[in-house]
């Protein structure tokens, strides 16, 4: 393997541990814990796992964490009043709403409802606004694309006139970390579904992030030698000889671009912890803005 490993568990433990150490200074100072509250809507498998991870990641580092489990036929305006409730309580600085929801609820109208203060997540349009505009203060930054460009900078990546290419455009990742490249001044390329000759375009980039959602589609070949590469993908795929039948990839073809990349994320263990800790991260800055704290 040529390409140096970028371990986003150890990373995240890192940024775990500074929280945790922020949180009891808060409490020893100011008499205040953060607290984060998860509202979770139905009871699709992926979401209560998820929430349960960001539960545990909360409860490790001392911050507060209130679960509302909602039933699947909530309706829009009860949904609307639980957020309500939670954006006037004191005791909550972070709220985070479970996505997906189910269909039958408007996700927007519920993200756009969150207290612009409250909003870790950093799904709220005016929060998502303001993250595309140049040069305008953005309270939070969604997790995943944050995440990234820790991992970036922690690693003592410079990002400053370099060919960035992101592949995906969504609004949760894609998106977002375009903006947070070209906000650190990246040359940016963004890449999708209809993009011509992907292959070349990645091949221009001195940083490459990945968020398609398509198992190691990014192949050796397609990567300039030297790149750093993140990939955010997680992909289940058949595997008979794992107890579960499948196992996780990412969306780079993992064992051949090491040998091209100069440094690269695996999958699991690189992307996935830092989202939470951003989470947590996010949580804790809210909770300083409130008490005043450096
Ligand atoms: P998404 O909403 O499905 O968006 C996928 C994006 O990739 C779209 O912009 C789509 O283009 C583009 N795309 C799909 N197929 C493509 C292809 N063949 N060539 C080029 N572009 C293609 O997915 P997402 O929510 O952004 O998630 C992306 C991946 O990241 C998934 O594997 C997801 O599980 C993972 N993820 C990981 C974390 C984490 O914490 N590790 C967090 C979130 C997501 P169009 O816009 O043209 O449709």
């Amino acid at each position: 393997m040529s390409a140096q490993l970028i371990d986003g568990k150890a990373i995240a433990q890192t940024i775990r541990n500074e929280i945790k150490a922020e949180v009891e200074d808060m409490k020893a100072k100011y008499g205040k814990v953060p607290g984060l509250a998860t509202v979770l809507v139905g009871v699709r498998k992926d979401s209560q796992a998820y929430v349960r991870m960001k539960k545990k990641a909360c409860a490790e580092v001392g911050i507060t964490s209130f679960g509302h489990d909602l039933p699947e036929d909530i309706s829009q305006e009860d949904l609307l009043k639980v957020v309500q409730g939670l954006n006037d309580n004191p005791e909550v600085n972070g709220i985070l709403v479970q996505l997906p929801l189910p269909d039958h609820l408007d996700d927007e109208e519920i993200l756009g409802a969150i207290s612009l203060d409250k909003d870790v997540d950093g799904f709220h349009p005016l929060n998502i606004g303001r993250l595309s505009m140049k040069r305008r203060d953005h309270l939070y930054v969604p997790c995943t694309p944050k995440g990234c460009i820790e991992l970036l900078d922690r690693m003592g990546v410079s990002i400053e006139g370099k060919e960035a290419v992101v592949l995906g455009r969504s609004n949760i990742v894609g998106l977002p970390l375009a903006m947070l490249l070209l906000h650190r001044n990246a040359t940016l390329t963004i890449c999708h579904s209809r993009t011509k000759n992907i292959a070349d375009v990645v091949r221009k980039a001195d940083i490459l992030m990945a968020a398609v959602g398509r198992a190691e589609m990014v192949r050796g070949d397609w990567v300039k030698p030297g790149a750093v590469v993140i990939d955010v993908g997680v992909n289940a795929v058949d595997d008979p000889t794992k107890k579960k039948g499948y196992r996780l990839v990412g969306d780079v073809a993992f064992d051949e671009v090491k040998e091209v990349a100069s440094a690269i994320t695996p999958v699991p263990g690189g992307v996935g912890p830092m989202t939470i800790a951003m989470l947590l991260r996010n949580t804790m800055d809210g909770a300083k803005r409130e008490v005043g704290m450096e």
